[in-house]
């Protein structure tokens, strides 16, 4: 029977009961309104200290406002009974929600950015939660989701027995390593169960089951996280990193706030949106497909924006198996050559792309090519910007009718600052486009090296190129997937070497707290060159490198001619670090941390930070004989390209002419790579 009254609020009914305390609903004659009173067992007064740790924790609660926590009203004690009162919310719990099962990407995206804020800034403030679960998160009456039970289970620190005795707190399912250990917890803490939610969320199962609240604690320490893909297959790539991110053993290498998890999610569901409508023309038949004449004149009239008849497209079972295909099997190389010669009419300018893409949806399609195809697809979609043009495609592929062969660009072809995002690693790619460049150095330049000359002029065919370095945190993804295989008489990450911030625990890869946007290290050329092919792209030739990275005209610097040092992490002892222009970074720096330092195609850290790995061997006399169109480099070697100069290299060393070598089967402590996307 639900008590009559606690405190000044007559109580209704019985909400519900949690691990620990019971919920009800009851009323405030004062404000003269609906509350929920949260009443903690009469047991833990047993522990004298806990009513005054009570009051003190509870107004570290109630001090807690934020638009998107459940505000605490009240606290105090009735017969000796502990009880909050709180904002009473209409609409069910996450765990309700989670009964009918997943939740859709865009969905779980849009709580995260809600709900990330508010835990946030609880951390500011320290408080962390402890206790985060679907069931603490609350929707009110227009489904607006809320956290709740702020801290309430340190409240009851100390008065409940551990894992093996009835007091559990909560539930064991969402408990860090840490917690589930007795160790301090930490802002990180939240993180891992806010990893273990959005698991819950993507694929509608927790990711660990056991029968005791024990043998469950015992997964989270030792288990490797499971595969969300296991589960649900079309889920994209990049979530299993935010995953694998979130859920880390080691509290040090989460997300550093509920924030960046939130973005990552963001930045995915954002990609796969505009992917989605490639996706959808894709898989139409090729009579739905219109050219630009036909748009601008139907602009005119009122566009029907009903959304496009084809489904939104999930793959197929052929795609998912080529998919898992992609990170199991040793890559075919090249296939993306072979797949797009035979959809492409080269005498077409424009519509070879377009071709391409539009044959993923054609009969027989399978293997890897579709993971490629994916990615191409996504050279249309190049972000939000594009998408807001897209009700117009959509309705002009609705009503008009076209031959395939006059298949034109449904949107405006990649161009000088187009950029897309892998769905397999997160990588941004930025576009160069076809023709030609000034590629090594002139007489002119005092520090021009005899294997930098003559100059001269090739043209390179249009190709997409990572904006940064590979980090620590996409190669651990690439390790967890493929192992740490030895090729070339060498592990492809040399593991054991101190200055490796990746490092294998129960089977699991970890990056060192704080690395994870570090450009990543001693990786060998087989390394490097095995991760570009997972994800479906290459290592680039030294000219794809060099273009990137000096634009047309010859550039001594990304930026330009004139070195500054606060453009690139470089060398801080020489003569060009004065004072307040200095790069504040002793060794690696996270990738992307000069942005002032872009190359004209928008290219980060292409001077300094780390030397990176080309595709092409190196020859000293390599520059007599370079052949004018896609130079790839002399034809045998032992030694590969290195290019960029690293975060102790002078400025003579940075200048993107300069050429550096190195044993494919070595690793260095300033090497790392990036790679290239050749596009169709
Ligand atoms: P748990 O969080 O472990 O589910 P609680 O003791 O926090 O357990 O809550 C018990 C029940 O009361 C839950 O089913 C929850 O949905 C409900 N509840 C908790 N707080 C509120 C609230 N502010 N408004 C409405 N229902 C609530
Ligand atoms: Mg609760």
């Amino acid at each position: 029977m639900p008590p009559k009254q606690i405190g000044r609020y007559s109580i209704k009914k019985l909400l519900g009961r949690g691990g620990m305390a019971s919920v009800y609903l009851g009323y405030d004659p004062t404000f003269e309104r609906e509350v929920a009173v949260k009443v903690l067992p009469r047991a833990f007064l047993n522990n004298p200290k806990f009513i005054q740790r009570f009051e003190r924790e509870a107004k570290t609660i109630a001090s807690l406002e934020h638009p998107a926590i459940v505000p605490v009203y009240d606290f105090g004690e009735d017969e000796d009974q502990p009880f909050l009162t709180m904002r009473y919310m209409h609409g069910g719990s996450l765990a309700d929600l989670l009964d009918a099962g997943a939740v859709s990407l865009e969905d779980t995206a849009r709580m995260f950015e809600r709900l990330a804020p508010a835990l946030d800034y609880a951390h500011k403030r320290n408080v962390i939660h402890r206790d985060l679960k679907p069931g603490n998160i609350l929707f009110d009456e227009s489904g607006t989701p809320y956290l709740t039970d702020f801290g309430i289970a340190k409240l009851t620190e100390g008065t409940t027995s551990d894992l093996t005795g009835t007091g559990v707190v909560g539930t064991p399912a969402y408990m860090s390593p840490e917690q589930a250990r007795g160790h301090e917890v930490s802002a990180s803490t939240d993180i891992y169960a806010l990893g273990v939610i959005l698991y819950e969320m993507l694929t509608g199962k927790q990711p660990f089951f056991a029968d005791t609240p024990l043998a469950l604690a015992m997964q989270h320490i030792q288990q490797p996280v499971p595969d969300i893909h296991a589960v649900v297959p079309e889920l994209p790539r990049g979530l299993k990193l935010i995953i694998s991110l979130s859920m880390a053993k080691e509290a040090g290498t989460r997300y550093a706030s509920a924030g960046a998890m939130a973005q990552a999610l963001q930045d995915i569901e954002d990609e796969l949106e505009s992917t989605k409508e490639i996706q959808d023309v894709s898989i139409s038949p090729p009579t739905r497909v219109h050219n630009r004449q036909v748009a601008a004149t139907i602009v005119e009239e009122p566009l029907d924006l009903e959304p496009m008849s084809a489904p939104t497209r999930k793959a197929t079972p052929e795609e998912d198996a080529a998919l898992e295909a992609m990170h199991q099997a040793p890559v075919e190389p090249e296939p993306y050559y072979d797949y797009y010669e035979q959809y492409t009419e080269p005498e077409e300018a424009g519509s070879g792309i377009w071709g391409w893409v539009l044959g993923l949806g054609g009969a027989g399609v399978f293997g890897l090519v579709v993971v490629v195809g994916i990615i191409a697809g996504l050279a249309y979609a190049f972000g939000p910007r594009q998408t807001e043009a897209n009700p117009t495609v959509q309705a002009i592929v609705e009503t008009q009718s076209v031959a395939p062969t006059d298949i034109p660009l449904p949107t405006e072809p990649p161009e000088l600052g187009s950029t897309m995002v892998s769905l397999i690693d997160g990588m941004t790619m930025v576009y160069v486009p076809e023709g030609e460049f000034v590629m090594g150095s002139g007489p002119s330049d005092p520090d021009a090296r005899e294997d930098e000359m003559p100059q001269h002029s090739p043209v390179l065919s249009a190709y997409w190129i990572d904006q940064t370095e590979v980090t620590n945190a996409m190669f651990a993804l690439f390790l967890q997937e493929s192992g740490n295989q030895s090729e070339g008489g060498a592990l492809w990450l040399t593991e054991n070497d101190p200055d490796s911030r990746l490092s294998q625990a129960d089977g699991q890869w970890q990056v060192e707290g704080g690395f994870e946007n570090h450009p990543v290290v001693e990786v060998t050329w087989y390394g490097a060159s095995a991760y570009c092919q997972w994800a479906g792209r290459e290592l680039p030739t030294e000219a794809q490198w060099e273009k990137a990275a000096r634009g047309t005209t010859g550039f001594l610097y990304p930026w330009g001619n004139l070195f500054g040092a606060d453009l690139a992490n470089a060398d801080n002892t020489g003569d060009t670090c004065t004072d307040g222009a200095c790069d504040s970074f002793t060794g690696t720096a996270p990738v992307g941390s000069f942005p002032n330092g872009a190359s004209p195609f928008g290219a980060l850290d292409m001077a300094g930070n780390v030397w990176e790995l080309t595709a092409d061997y190196y020859g000293a006399d390599y520059y007599n004989t370079v052949p004018p169109q896609n130079p790839q480099g002399v034809q045998e070697g032992e030694n590969r390209v290195l290019k960029g100069g690293s975060f102790s290299s002078p400025e003579r060393v940075l200048r993107g002419a300069r050429r550096g070598e190195a044993d494919p089967s070595g690793s260095n402590f300033n090497i790392g790579f990036r790679c290239a996307l050749p596009a169709p």
